[in-house]
């Protein structure tokens, strides 16, 4: 099926054609550089740039992708979860295109979206899967047998999410928002030379947290770190603290996907989120999977952070699996759960 997936969870405006599984257009309005001064996304501005985004990013996407809105067979928005006022513009402008060319509309998961996306690059999903989602907002363990039916959660964070976690160490530091790939490009330069700690890893928090994790007791020791050495009047050894911060992270987050599909007899491993595109973690799983006998799948970066290719990816599957599709008065719903794939 020829599906349109429209995404406008956070900042990006992205819309993506897909063929099945083939990528035809992915196109991404950004409005980063509006919320960096912020040092974090403002929703408002968000909202009101999705808006004047919307009608040429769709434009390009059929351009780049040769199709006519006419062609299409179904029409895929993100319904959830995201900033509410962000979300109501994709939301409002998928049924608008949905109603107007006569097309089934549907509402997806955002997180299950950047599962699904795999597809696009590595061909349809081993099921049973393990996915590790890590991003802006979650960070969760899932097991997945049909992604459009839904999903197994087997563990999330207790607190930040990866993706937090990397940004707030990047303010701490000094760096650009958002600091996920500062934070990368720094420790590039550095080495790991300070040991920090790894959330819900000790024997007893194991017993009730195997596959839940925690970044913010990390956090807080960089910080305490980072203000004792400016206390001491001496330097902060930025892309050191970079590179060790960054271990930490992936060091827990490979051994307990690691431990899931171990556990659960899987031997496909799925990662994917914002901070999927962090190169340590790709290396570093990638490495440690082969010791076990995992088998990775990981989206190119481009493909790990927002973009309306994934939602397309997730329609398309919807289709192709004979889902119902959405009623046209389907909510935006900022909180729906990763449960609820399909609206
Ligand atoms: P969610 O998907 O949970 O709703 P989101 O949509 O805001 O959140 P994504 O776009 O999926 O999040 O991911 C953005 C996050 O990924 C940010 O926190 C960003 O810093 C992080 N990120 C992006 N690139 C990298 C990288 N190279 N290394 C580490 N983190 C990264
Ligand atoms: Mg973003
Ligand atoms: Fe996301």
């Amino acid at each position: 099926p020829l599906v349109l997936g429209i995404e406008t969870s956070c900042d990006e405006t992205g819309v993506g054609i897909v063929r099945g599984t083939t990528l035809l257009a992915d196109e991404v309005a950004s409005s980063v550089e509006e919320h960096a001064r912020f040092g974090g996304v403002v929703p408002e501005v968000a909202s009101r740039a999705h808006l004047e985004a919307m009608v040429p990013t769709v434009e390009r996407a059929c351009a780049t992708a040769g199709v006519r809105l006419a062609d299409l067979d179904a029409v895929a928005v993100t319904s959830g979860p995201g900033l509410a006022g962000a979300l109501l513009v994709g939301v409002a402008s998928a049924k608008a295109l949905a109603l107007g060319l006569g097309k089934p509309l549907y509402g997806v998961n955002h997180l299950a979206a950047h599962v699904a996306v795999d597809q696009l690059e590595h061909g349809p999903l081993p099921e049973p899967c393990i996915a590790m989602l890590v991003s802006g907002g979650h960070s969760s363990l899932l097991r997945v047998t049909d992604l459009t039916a839904g999903v197994d959660p087997m563990g999330a964070t207790i607190d930040d999410a990866a993706g937090e976690a990397f940004d707030k160490v990047a303010r701490l530091l000094g760096l650009p928002f958002p600091g996920g790939p500062y934070v990368d490009r720094a420790a590039r330069e550095g080495t790991v030379t300070i040991d920090f700690p790894r959330g819900l890893t000790s024997r007893r928090d194991l017993e009730r947290h195997r596959f839940d994790f925690s970044f913010s007791g990390l956090k807080t020791a960089v910080a305490r770190w980072v203000e004792a050495k400016e206390r001491a009047g001496e330097p902060v050894p930025v892309a050191d603290v970079a590179a060790s911060f960054q271990e930490a992270v992936c060091d827990v987050l490979v051994r307990k996907a690691l431990d899931a599909a171990t556990a659960e007899g899987v031997e496909d491993l799925l990662v994917g989120g914002g901070v999927a595109a962090n190169s340590r973690l790709r290396a570093m799983i990638v490495e440690r999977a082969d010791r076990v006998g995992v088998r990775v799948r990981i989206p190119r970066p481009g493909l790990c952070t927002d973009n309306g290719a994934m939602v397309a990816a997730l329609g398309a599957e919807m289709v192709a699996r004979g889902r119902t599709p959405s009623a046209l008065d389907l909510p935006a719903d900022s909180s729906q759960p990763i449960t609820t794939v399909l609206v």
